[in-house]
């Protein structure tokens, strides 16, 4: 039987995870690339969450409402993309999995509730794609993730390091998680690397950092040919902090830096990220509040379609 060629709220009325129904993208119930909306994770290959959290921002607070801004930017990216020629879907089944349920006014209970929400998908064996949300939603991620692969590489995109000390066991602080990170042992910092920073820090914890200059210097592929140097085959958590790119290219997000990537250098490097074996993924600190014209959005969900990309070009 064809399928019809034209479908409206593909994300409840989706046939099949797999393949590209057409749907018009100023209409329809709004999920991740027009994926099916369910929390039935058997055969996912990639889950895509939302974590909307934004009360460990040291400036300005709203990265609550990235998801729904990345959900609504996604909606152009429901088709085969340049310059892979597919789309990542017909390669992967993918579902949006919806958001995690977050208590912001009980702080204490901020982790637990992320890698409560986390670990069923990460031990289901799919790929989680979580949209943030600040960017310390990834310490619980990644306390989900090593459970399941031990201490993880990272491939950190920002233009902060976040690994400024903070030992408070109860901090919620979107500067500091990787330093707790590495303390608690779900890092490898001697097979993780961060790229585009450009706020100074005397201590990065033993990770290798690609500054903004580094990469605006030698360009994205040198940057990607040494990101697998560092990385190789170890499992690979993917971490893209949105304000990677300069303010000029996502606007809308909490604490901006002028000297950042571009849109086009920071896709580039992902293509270039093929090679590794990757276990996770996040895009962070979108908040739509400060955006004009809906660019941060729109990067970040076209950040996200690369990553998948990547996965797609790994199995396909
Ligand atoms: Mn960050
Ligand atoms: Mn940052």
């Amino acid at each position: 039987m064809n399928e019809p060629r034209l479908q409206a709220d593909l994300a409840l009325h989706r046939p099949e995870l797999r393949g590209y129904v057409h749907e018009p993208a100023y209409a329809g119930v709004l999920s991740f690339m027009r994926r099916r909306y369910t929390r039935e994770l058997a055969g996912a290959d990639v889950v895509v969450t939302g974590i909307p959290l934004d009360i460990a921002t040291t400036f300005r607070p709203g990265a609550r409402l990235g998801p729904a801004a990345m959900r609504a930017a996604s909606v152009q990216l429901n088709e085969k993309l340049h310059p892979w020629g597919f789309g990542p879907c017909e390669h992967l089944s993918v579902i949006d999995y919806g958001d995690c349920a977050i208590d912001h006014h009980r702080p204490s209970t901020v982790v637990d509730s992320i890698v409560a929400h986390a670990r069923p998908i990460v031990q289901s064996g799919a790929t989680m794609l979580s949209l943030g949300g600040d960017h310390f939603v990834t310490y619980p991620l990644l306390k989900a993730h090593a459970e399941k692969h031990g201490p993880l590489a990272i491939v950190h995109f920002d233009a902060h390091c976040d690994t400024w000390p903070d030992d408070a066991p109860e901090s919620l602080n979107h500067g500091t998680m990787f330093y707790k990170a590495v303390k608690d042992g779900l890092i490898d910092p001697t097979r993780s690397v961060q790229v585009g920073i450009r706020t100074w820090n005397d201590d990065f914890m033993g990770i290798e950092v690609l500054g903004a200059d580094w990469v605006h210097e030698h360009g994205p592929k040198a940057v990607a040919e040494r990101i697998r140097q560092i990385v190789g085959q170890h499992p690979a958590y993917l971490t893209f902090d949105i304000d990677c790119l300069d303010p000029a290219y996502a606007p809308g997000t909490g604490t901006p830096v002028p000297g950042g990537l571009t849109s086009a250098q920071a896709q580039q490097i992902l293509r270039g990220l093929v090679p590794l074996k990757i276990v996770g993924m996040d895009v962070v600190e979108v908040a739509p509040a400060y955006d004009h014209a809906e660019i941060t959005a729109l990067a970040a969900a076209h950040m996200a379609a690369e990553m998948l990309c990547v996965l797609a070009a790994q199995r396909r």
